[in-house]
């Protein structure tokens, strides 16, 4: 203990001779700076009363180059002070982003809808009410037992769903599959003059609440074979109550295993355009399918996902 008291008191002792070594000099500097400058105030006085102004203007050059350096010694310290600080808010920013789970798991939600999309871009076709079918639009079509004919390749999930749909004691009835143009054409003006006599409205009006329900043509998904309008046996017409359709209930909660989306889903009309329809599915491949099922997604809202 005595040793190291011995030692601290060395160095206060040391550090205090430092400081009075210190304070001399500057002392005796400052007062040589003082005389100096006295003299030359009094210099520059006595040539400029004897109109020699030379003096007085090396004196002000020099002033004023002595402020112009300090300031830009000053602006170059502080420029890269803040570039420092800019550099720290990034590294602090993305640490933020990679540390955060919600956005972390947004991330790789974006990712893994990427991933689906190149492996199954062709199903995964937008058709809505601003995307119509591309022109010259083709598939390989496969005509059911029904008579209707759908994209052949959805036939083997659709089979393994309406098989297991029958195996659940649920009696089913394809109501439509592929329509061509001119038949979504026909469909969509039965339905027009329909609203105009029943409910008198307007041309203009009767389209837009017809679209809200049958698309116009060029703008169903019914003209890509990819869609199917399915029901139980006893249903008569197409409207929100067959969501309590055993059928239908059961094809709503169980077609994403076989490749199938309810492409309009309740509570997301504004987002598809389209009022809730529970018997209307599309394939878009099981991949596809469970993905949008599980993060409950429409076709939109997928699409916006991956930035397209
Ligand atoms: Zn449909």
């Amino acid at each position: 203990m005595d040793k190291v008291k011995e030692v601290l008191q060395f160095i206060g002792l040391k550090i205090m001779a430092l400081g009075q070594f210190l304070w001399t000099h500057l002392k005796s500097g400052f007062k040589k700076f003082r005389r100096w400058f006295k003299r030359y105030v009094r210099k520059l006085i006595r040539h400029t009363k004897a109109k020699d102004y030379s003096l007085l203007i090396y004196t002000i050059i020099a002033i004023i180059v002595f402020i112009l350096v300090i300031v830009l010694l000053g602006k170059l310290f502080s420029h890269g002070k803040k570039n420092k600080d800019k550099k720290t808010t990034t590294e602090t920013t993305t640490e933020i982003i990679t540390e955060d789970p919600a956005v972390e798991a947004h991330n790789q939600m974006v990712a893994q809808a990427n991933t689906i999309y190149q492996n199954n871009s062709e199903l995964l076709v937008l058709i809505n009410g601003s995307h119509p079918i591309a022109e010259g639009y083709s598939f390989e079509h496969y005509t059911l037992n029904c008579g209707e004919d759908i994209d052949a390749r959805s036939h083997t999930d659709l089979v393994n769903m309406l098989e297991a749909c029958n195996a659940a004691g649920n009696e089913y009835n394809i109501v439509s599959g592929y329509r061509d143009q001119t038949k979504q054409q026909q469909d969509f003006d039965d339905t027009v003059a329909a609203l105009m006599s029943q409910e008198g409205l307007s041309q203009e009006d009767a389209e837009a609440k017809a679209a809200m329900s049958v698309q116009r043509p060029g703008y169903s998904e019914h003209e890509t074979g990819l869609a199917l309008d399915i029901t139980g046996l006893g249903a008569v017409t197409l409207d929100e109550s067959l969501a309590s359709d055993a059928t239908v209930a059961w094809l709503d909660n169980n077609c994403y295993m076989y490749g199938y989306i309810v492409r309009y889903p309740q509570g997301k009309t504004d987002i598809t355009g389209v009022n809730y329809e529970p018997w209307h599915f599309r394939y878009v491949g099981v991949e596809a399918a469970t993905f949008m099922h599980d993060n409950n997604l429409t076709l939109e809202e997928f699409y916006q996902l991956i930035g397209m």
